[in-house]
């Protein structure tokens, strides 16, 4: 089976989990996650539907974005300050701000070219040194800040879970859910309406990051892969 097919059959399950949770299949977008492939492989992918692509690096997605601009490209790697004029013109959101200074330069960044830029926070909710993102007890305040920055738009959060334990993946999920919706009752309209995205769940734990809220699940492996399995 190739991409093309593996994208299909995933659309369909997160449209079935989706489902199983009482959810509308539209309010978990599919983000594939293409950081592993080239172009070819991100070609198959449009071929069996595909429309939002996913990538950690800004070389990456300038060279993915000039040669499939009529497709979504989201930047969920780590961001660095002097690459955030060659991430802005690509990105259709931005997953990974946790940095105040970022927020201003990208802010500044969109309004050069007269954009405004969709971003999520990310939230270290299993406090895990290894990983990056916010500490949850500084959400509300982050989130207000970004907020009064023009050029941007802050539309929720994004989180990583610990592999390898579906419990510990499940309490990380739910304890973004629970970050966002203080950050979400502290917010006013319009911000508040625009606060409604949840990024959680990879190739490992989506079902569970759906069952708990995702409203974007990031995969790479199980679509790009020849040989994930769970
Ligand atoms: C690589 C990556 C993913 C996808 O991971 P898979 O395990 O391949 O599904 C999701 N989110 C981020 C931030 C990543 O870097």
């Amino acid at each position: 089976m190739g991409i093309e097919q593996r994208y299909r059959d995933m659309r369909q399950e997160v449209a079935e989990t989706a489902a199983a949770c009482g959810r509308a299949a539209g309010d978990v977008a599919l983000i594939a996650v293409s950081k592993t492939v080239g172009l070819e492989g991100v070609q198959e992918a449009i071929e069996g539907g595909c429309t939002v692509f996913g990538e950690n690096r800004p070389d990456q997605i300038m060279e993915k974005y000039a040669a499939f601009p009529e497709v979504q490209w989201h930047f969920i790697g780590n961001i660095q300050s002097r690459r955030i004029r060659d991430i802005v013109p690509c990105a259709t959101m931005i997953h990974s701000l946790n940095h105040l200074d970022h927020a201003e330069k990208i802010g500044r960044v969109a309004e050069g070219l007269g954009k405004v830029q969709d971003v999520l926070v990310e939230v270290n909710v299993s406090g895990e040194e290894s990983k990056s993102g916010i500490a949850p007890a500084d959400a509300v305040e982050f989130v207000q800040r970004c907020c009064s920055i023009e050029g941007l738009r802050v539309r929720g959060l994004m989180t990583m879970a610990p592999q390898g334990s579906r419990e510990a993946a499940r309490q990380t999920f739910r304890g973004l859910a629970r970050v966002a919706d203080e950050v979400r009752a502290q917010l006013t309209p319009p911000e508040a309406v625009a606060f409604d995205q949840l990024s959680m769940g990879m190739s490992e734990d989506w079902p569970v990051a759906i069952a708990e809220g995702a409203t974007m699940v990031r995969i790479g492996r199980a679509i790009f892969s020849d040989n994930f399995t769970e």
